[in-house]
């Protein structure tokens, strides 16, 4: 049955491709969106549907419309963008997770809540289980973003427990694709921009740390399979692709991949950035229907290159 389903930060990387799979399936979308890292663009081709709403507005005030779902994105993803106003990102991860979490009590919503493999920090336990609380720095440049998340998390607990509210929690693990924003800043994008334009790819560190990168389409799936799993089930749950990869191992796959003539330069290492990153995707695959994710990393980062290409001929054009 078609549902009236709320997707804020869904003017975002992975909202937009939320946005318009769920119109595809023939639900009401409403996409609610302060438009700090998300683009109309990632949007344009959905504005003229009659079941897709955009609303222009920021979670950390009060909000209200009746819904079945609510999926709670909004919140900037990369390290450049949720550093640039810190006090900003914790707001949202708290105020609006809180406003989220009300509107969800009063229409009888279901919400899913965005969380992130970030909530680990720099594990100690490798590969990550859910079960494991994570080595997070509460003090540091990433809590604003890392303690947020967890906060939001324990807020999502919290109505659970005390009013019942319907909860689900994912935590996502590196994810890419088309409509990453350009200047990002994440290193999937970062990589690709540079070796199309032919400049140096930066590595931060030595380039030993390793990630875990999903393809869009996998985690898409993942949360909407999340969305409908019974009452029960809450999480958190990680859902990721479990191919570990060095930053070095990954430029030197896009350079290939690119056919760029680009070198690799090696740039410091940012504060408290994990040395590794790796789900156990196990509790997934035993209460999502059977989902894992099927886009090896070289045919999604053909993707995701072509979709850059094609972004830099429009720009410069
Ligand atoms: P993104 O920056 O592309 O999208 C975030 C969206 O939220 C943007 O459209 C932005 O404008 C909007 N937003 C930010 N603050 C807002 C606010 N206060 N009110 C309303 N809208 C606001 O990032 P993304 O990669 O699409 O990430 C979406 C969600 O998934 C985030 O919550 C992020 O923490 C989570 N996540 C992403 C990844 C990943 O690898 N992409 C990994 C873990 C978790
Ligand atoms: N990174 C890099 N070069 C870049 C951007 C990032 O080497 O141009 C590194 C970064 O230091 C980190 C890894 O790539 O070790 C993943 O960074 P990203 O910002 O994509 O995600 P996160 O650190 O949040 O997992």
């Amino acid at each position: 049955m078609a549902k009236r389903i709320l997707i804020t930060g869904g003017a975002g990387f992975i909202g937009s491709h939320l946005c318009r799979r769920l119109l595809q399936e023939g639900n009401e979308v409403i996409c609610l969106d302060n438009f700090f890292t998300g683009s109309k663009s990632n949007i344009i081709d959905l504005v003229n549907d009659s079941h897709f709403e955009v609303m222009e507005q920021d979670i950390i005030y009060p909000f209200f419309r009746e819904v079945d779902e609510i999926y709670n994105l909004a919140c900037p993803a990369s390290p450049v963008h949720y550093q640039y106003n810190a006090i900003s990102t914790i707001k949202t991860n708290v105020l609006g997770a809180i406003n989220m979490l009300e509107m969800a009590e009063r229409s009888h919503a279901r919400i899913l809540q965005a969380s992130t493999s970030e909530v680990y920090g720099d594990p100690q336990v490798h590969p990550q289980v859910e079960s494991y609380w994570g080595n997070v720095n509460p003090v540091g440049i990433r809590s604003c973003y890392d303690e947020g998340k967890r906060c939001a998390e324990t807020l999502c607990m919290d109505y659970y427990r005390q009013k019942q509210v319907s909860i689900k929690i994912v935590r996502i693990f590196n994810t890419y694709g088309p409509n990453m924003s350009l200047n990002d800043g994440r290193v999937v994008s970062n990589f690709i921009v540079q070796a199309l334009k032919g400049e140096d790819l930066t590595i931060y560190g030595d380039g030993t740390q390793t990630r875990s990168f999903q393809y869009i389409d996998d985690l898409v799936e993942g949360m909407i399979r999340m969305m409908a799993t019974s009452e029960e089930f809450l999480g958190p749950v990680n859902i990721g692709n479990p191919g570990e990869f060095t930053m070095r191992e990954l430029a030197e796959i896009v350079i290939r991949l690119t056919k760029s003539r680009s070198k690799i330069v090696y740039c410091p290492l940012p504060h408290d950035d994990p040395r590794q990153r790796k789900p156990n995707i196990s509790l997934a695959k035993e209460n999502l229907n059977g989902w894992e994710p099927k886009v090896p990393l070289e045919e999604g980062l053909l993707q995701t290159i072509d979709y850059f290409k094609s972004f830099l001929a429009k720009q410069k054009a």
